[in-house]
């Protein structure tokens, strides 16, 4: 088998360091992709450090990939050697129940492997994700990358960050005339702030970093309001059509539901470690709606890079080498990033 190289958190907590494991043979339907840039999203460190428990360890996260294909099985007809290709949250599925058939393999009935911390339809193997050198992929969960190649590393974070963002947006149908609220300024909130303005949305920031109103007006805020400002926020109140909420850590929600008008919708996509505590009277008054969103299906996976490529958008990046993960998940605790850490894999070897 194929000997990968990457880094890897070897137990709950541990810091990533340098790790070598074995990739699947490639199968009739397999892609093979020579890892260029991974983006190092939230998800990661929760996982990392094993804030939602179950971890497989050793983990090699990484859910944000762009590469090139190096190989294809035999049975592959969308890709070639040499094409640009993406692999987000999700490396296969059962592709037979409901919910896979009708595209949104997240919500698999009989559970989606995710592309690390999951395990192989089938062998039950764990999956290793794109902190590496290079990943085997099934083609159904292998995407189209039509942005020009100068920003295939900007393009990465799309691969979740963009996803889980666009999802709901389009769901709960963010465009001309709707007032759309973001919370939370980091990987996730930058993408929902420029699609959402790219929607045709007026679009309002929420953020706890002062540091950070005027990057939110030049992303593509209409206005930015300081989460600690108790006026700003209470003159928001009941204004808004839908809010994504994008928060990573422990926060109070009910602020957030308040500022909905009647009927508004509040879509929650961060996982703080601990539960969020909902006061009855945010959602009874104003008959408002709390719901959830997860990644994406494949489909709108690829309809979001598309409409990325259509309308020029990436991710705003830093680009780090893989010898500076550990302190890049320090920075992303910290909301000191702007606004997404991508690792460029040449780094994991002194030649590229
Ligand atoms: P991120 O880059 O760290 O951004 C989170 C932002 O939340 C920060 O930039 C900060 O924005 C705000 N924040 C952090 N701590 C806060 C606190 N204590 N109080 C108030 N605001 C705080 O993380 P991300 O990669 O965007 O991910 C966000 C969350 O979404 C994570 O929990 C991640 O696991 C989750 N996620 C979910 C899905 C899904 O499918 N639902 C997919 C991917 C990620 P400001 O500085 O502007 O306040
Ligand atoms: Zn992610």
């Amino acid at each position: 088998m194929p000997t990968a190289s990457g880094y890897a958190a070897a137990a709950a907590k541990a810091p990533l360091g340098p790790f070598s494991f074995e990739r699947r043979e490639l199968r009739p339907n397999d892609v093979a992709i020579k890892i260029l840039y991974c983006g190092v999203c939230h998800s990661d460190i929760h996982q990392a450090r094993d804030e939602w428990g179950g971890g497989v360890f050793p983990m090699v996260p990484g859910h944000e990939i762009t590469g090139r294909v190096t190989a294809v099985g035999g049975a592959v007809k969308k890709f070639k050697s040499g094409d640009l290709a993406g692999v987000g949250c999700l490396v296969d599925s059962c592709m037979q129940c409901d919910n896979c058939r009708a595209g949104f393999q997240q919500h698999c009935e009989r559970g989606a492997s995710l592309t690390y911390n999951g395990r192989e339809q089938g062998t039950g193997a764990p999956t290793y994700g794109g902190y590496s050198d290079h990943i085997v992929v099934r083609e159904e969960f292998t995407l189209r990358i039509t942005h020009p190649e100068k920003d295939l590393a900007a393009v990465a974070p799309l691969l979740c960050a963009g996803i889980t963002t666009y999802n709901p947006l389009v769901r709960w149908g963010a465009g001309p005339g709707k007032r759309v609220g973001v919370v939370g300024l980091g990987g996730l909130g930058h993408m929902a702030l420029k699609l959402a303005h790219s929607m045709g949305a007026e679009v309002v920031q929420f953020t706890s970093s002062k540091n950070k109103i005027a990057d939110a007006k030049r992303l593509g805020a209409d206005r930015v309001v300081l989460s600690s400002d108790a006026a700003a926020m209470a003159a928001e109140r009941n204004r808004f059509d839908f809010i994504l909420d994008t928060v990573s850590a422990p926060h109070d929600m009910n602020t957030y539901l308040n500022l909905l008008r009647r009927a508004g919708v509040m879509t929650i996509v961060g996982v703080p470690e601990k539960p969020l505590e909902i006061a009855a009277f945010s959602l009874i008054l104003g008959d408002r709606v709390l719901a959830g969103s997860a990644i994406g299906g494949l489909p709108a996976t690829q309809d979001m890079l598309d409409y990325c490529a259509a309308h020029n958008i990436v991710s705003d990046i830093e680009i780090i080498p893989i010898q500076q993960i550990n302190t890049a998940y320090e920075r992303v605790v910290k909301s000191d990033v702007k606004y997404r850490f991508v690792i460029d894999l040449a780094s994991l070897s002194p030649r590229g």
